[in-house]
């Protein structure tokens, strides 16, 4: 039995993410915006904390972390770059690094923060970005430059078409509303305004689309198109440029 990956709703709209493995019964959490619902998940799904992974220091991705230790200790995992910003940690990684036992790849995904990271888990096709690629979006740079945050989306969509991208936040519909001034697919854009209606109708998470999905849509990973450029009133512009101007007008939206 492969590792099973449970989508959890915290405060307003961000997302916690458990990775359970189904014989051991032991689950590793992405971030901890809050206690409540990440502990009611863990019993409801009969699972014991093994590990927390954080993205980065933000108290909406870490708030949860002395309520959830209590009840569940379990080692605390962040990126040594950052670690005089966030809580303490037991193992200190840098980017690049393999965790737990090699099933975890730290990928090094500054621009939203300057010591982001983002977790990916290959044979899982699973890439927890947090703020940095989102779906449908990327995140505010608010410490980070254009040029990282476009390293870091380069980074992400060098890996398979089939992974799919787990982001922090429901932003989703939001993103898509954005994404539809730049030129998206048309095909994709309509499919998937479908699907978010549906979607919303459940009350069913926005977040793991596929990266091959993601590149119909998503500007940030169409900045090379000309069309996009085009959309962006940069006609041959970079293709950094034309991320830059497309992210400057989201803070502007
Ligand atoms: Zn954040």
């Amino acid at each position: 039995m492969s590792d099973t990956i449970h989508i959890i709703r915290c405060l307003k709209d961000n997302y916690a993410f458990l990775i359970a493995n189904p014989e051991t019964r032991t689950a590793t959490l992405i971030d901890a915006p809050e206690a409540g619902p990440v502990l009611d998940a863990l019993s409801r799904e009969g699972l014991t904390l093994g590990a927390v992974l954080l993205s980065h220091h933000h108290w909406d991705h870490v708030d949860g972390l002395p309520a959830l230790l209590q009840a569940h200790p379990a080692p605390v995992y962040g990126n040594s770059n950052d670690a005089a910003r966030l809580p303490a940690l037991d193992h200190a990684f840098v980017p690049g690094d393999s965790l737990l036992g090699g099933r975890c790849q730290v990928i090094d995904a500054p621009g939203h923060t300057l010591g982001q990271v983002a977790f990916h888990f290959p044979a899982l096709k699973a890439l927890f970005s947090a703020d940095s690629l989102m779906t449908h979006g990327c995140g505010r740079l608010f410490e980070g430059t254009p040029e990282d945050m476009f390293a870091t989306v380069g980074r992400f969509d060098a890996l398979p078409g089939d992974t799919r991208l787990y982001s922090g936040h429901d932003y989703a519909q939001a993103n898509l509303d954005f994404a539809a001034r730049f030129a998206p697919d048309p095909a994709a854009l309509s499919a998937r305004r479908n699907e978010l209606a549906q979607l919303a109708a459940q009350g069913a998470p926005t977040t793991g689309t596929t990266l091959a999905s993601e590149r119909l849509v998503n500007p940030y990973l169409r900045t090379h198109l000309p069309e996009v450029a085009q959309a962006a009133e940069l006609p041959g512009a970079t293709a950094l440029q034309v991320f830059a101007e497309i992210r400057k007008r989201k803070d502007n939206a």
